[in-house]
C-alpha cells in the first residue's frame, strides 16, 4: 500500500499539528467521529464553563444580573459581538451578536432594502439556503411588490457553483440590494466577496452576505472590503451551541442609519432606561438589536469565541485546507471504484467541507452513523463531512475514509433505505 495513506502517515500529520492539543477542550463522544461541524458543532468544556457561569449569575444576582457578576446580561451581546470581529474582519462597533441568521436577514433587508424608480429588485441565487430566500420574499411583499417579479435568482451553470461572472452579469441597474452567502452551503464553493462588493458598488448597489457557512472556518475582511453587511448563525463552525445566538455586521459607513426593524434594545446603553417614545439608536452595529438578548443562548459563545480568538482564525483555516486536502486524496485513492464525486472546488475556493455526491447518499449517511461516524445528508445526492480545525484530527480523517470504504466494500448501506430523515 502507497506509504502516504497508512495511519502511520495520519499520526504523523497529529504529531506536526501545532493545533491537535485543541481536540481535549471538547466533549466527544468514545469511538465516535463527528464530521457534521457545518450543521451543528460540538460542546468545548469553555463554552460549557461559561453557560454554566450565567446560570449561576442568575442563581445569584437575580434582576442585578444585568450589570453584576462577571459577565453582566447589559452589555453581553456588545461584549461576544466583539470577540466575533477578528473573525468576520470588522473593526470597532461594526459586528454585534443578536438575533438569529433568517431574523438578521429580515432586519438588514427591512434595513436596506429601498426600492424606488426601476430600482426594485433584490438580487440573491438559486443555490441560497431556502430561509434566506423566504426572508426575502417576504420582504418584498411587504413593499407591496410580487416576489415573482421582485426576486432574481442568479442561476448555477452546473447546479454545484455560481459563476461569478454570471452574477456580475446580473448586478443590473433594476437591482435594489444584493443578498449571497459567502460559502455555498451543499458545495462548500466560496464566493469572491471583496470582487463581488467592489462590483456591486461600482453599480451604486448595496451587497450584504450570509456568513453561516464561512465564519468560523474562513477569514474575512468585511470592513476593508467595505461590504455594507453580514449576518450569520453561531451553531454551525462556532460551536454555539443549538439555536445559539447569531451575529451581524454593519459596516461603519452605515452607522448613521436606521434600523429598519426598531425595539428598545437597539438603543444607545445610557439612554434605553430613559423610556422616551423616540428613541435613540445606538450609532453602531448595536442599533439593529430588537429585543432583550437570549442570555443563554449567548453564554457558551463566551467560551467558544475565546478559543477561536486563541488560535486565531489564520491558523484554523491553514489546517482545515490541509485536513479537507488529505480527506480528498484518501477519497481519491481509496474510494475510485464506488462512484463517488467530489463536489466541492478542489482548489482553494473550497471552504470547510467535503461534499460527496452518489446516487446512494441517503443510505450510506445511514449506514456512516451506524459506523460511528456523524455525517450530513443533503438532498438528494449529497454527503458533507467537515473536519473541524478545532476538534478533528488527521486520524479521524483516515478513519472515516476506512469506515466508509468498509461500508462501500461489503455494501453495508444496503441495509438502509434512501430516503432522508426528518432532520437531515
Ligand atoms: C444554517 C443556515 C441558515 C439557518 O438559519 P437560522 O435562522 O439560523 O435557522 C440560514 N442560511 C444559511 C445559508 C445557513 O447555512
Amino acid at each position: 500500500m502507497n506509504q502516504q495513506l497508512g495511519v502511520e502517515n495520519a499520526r504523523r500529520l497529529d504529531q506536526e499539528d501545532g493545533l491537535s492539543r485543541y481536540k481535549a477542550e471538547f466533549h466527544i463522544k468514545e469511538g465516535s467521529i463527528y464530521m457534521d461541524g457545518n450543521s451543528l458543532g460540538l460542546l468545548s468544556k469553555r463554552a460549557e464553563q461559561s453557560l454554566l457561569q450565567l446560570l449561576e449569575s442568575w442563581k445569584e444576582h437575580a434582576i442585578d444580573g444585568w450589570m453584576k457578576g462577571e459577565h453582566p446580561w447589559f452589555n453581553l451581546s456588545e461584549r461576544v459581538g466583539k470577540q466575533m470581529e477578528p473573525l468576520v474582519g470588522g473593526k470597532d462597533g461594526e459586528v454585534i451578536a443578536t438575533g438569529s441568521t433568517t431574523v438578521n436577514l429580515h432586519q438588514l433587508t427591512a434595513s436596506f432594502y429601498s426600492p424606488s424608480g426601476s430600482r426594485t429588485k433584490i438580487l440573491a441565487d438559486e443555490l441560497n439556503f431556502p430561509s434566506d430566500l423566504y426572508a426575502l420574499q417576504s420582504q418584498i411583499r411587504l413593499k407591496g411588490l410580487k416576489p415573482e417579479e421582485h426576486l432574481k435568482l442568479v442561476k448555477s451553470r452546473d447546479g454545484r457553483f455560481l459563476d461569478e461572472e454570471d452574477i456580475v452579469d446580473a448586478m443590473t441597474d433594476e437591482v435594489a440590494l444584493i443578498v449571497l452567502p459567502a460559502v455555498l452551503y451543499r458545495s462548500g464553493k466560496i464566493l469572491d466577496m471583496e470582487r463581488l462588493t467592489k462590483e456591486a458598488h461600482n453599480r451604486g448597489i448595496p451587497i450584504g452576505f450570509d456568513l453561516c457557512h464561512s465564519i468560523g472556518t474562513i477569514p474575512h475582511k468585511l470592513h476593508d472590503w467595505g461590504t455594507d453587511f453580514a449576518f450569520w448563525c453561531t451553531y454551525k463552525y462556532l460551536n454555539g451551541g443549538p439555536g445559539a445566538t447569531g451575529g451581524l455586521f454593519i459596516h461603519e459607513k452605515h452607522f448613521k442609519k436606521q434600523p429598519g426593524l426598531g425595539g428598545w434594545f437597539g438603543s444607545e446603553k445610557d439612554k434605553q432606561f430613559d423610556m422616551d417614545i423616540s428613541p435613540t439608536y445606538a450609532q453602531d452595529a448595536g442599533a439593529y438589536q430588537i429585543g432583550t438578548p437570549n442570555v443563554f443562548s449567548l453564554a457558551p459563545l463566551i467560551g467558544s469565541l475565546e478559543l477561536f480568538n486563541d488560535v486565531g482564525i489564520e491558523r484554523l483555516r491553514t489546517k482545515s485546507l490541509k485536513l479537507t486536502a488529505y480527506m480528498m486524496d484518501l477519497i481519491q485513492n481509496e474510494l475510485e471504484d464506488y462512484g463517488f464525486t467530489i463536489g466541492n472546488p478542489k482548489d482553494e475556493s473550497r471552504g470547510g467541507h467535503i461534499f460527496l455526491e452518489h446516487p446512494e447518499a441517503a443510505r450510506i449517511c445511514k449506514a456512516l452513523k451506524a459506523a460511528g461516524v456523524i455525517p450530513d445528508f443533503r438532498k438528494p445526492n449529497g454527503i458533507r463531512l467537515a473536519p473541524a480545525a478545532l476538534y478533528n484530527s488527521f486520524e479521524d480523517v483516515w478513519e472515516t475514509v476506512q469506515r466508509l470504504k468498509t461500508i462501500m466494500e461489503h455494501e453495508h448501506y444496503k441495509l438502509f433505505t434512501n430516503e432522508r430523515e426528518v432532520i437531515a
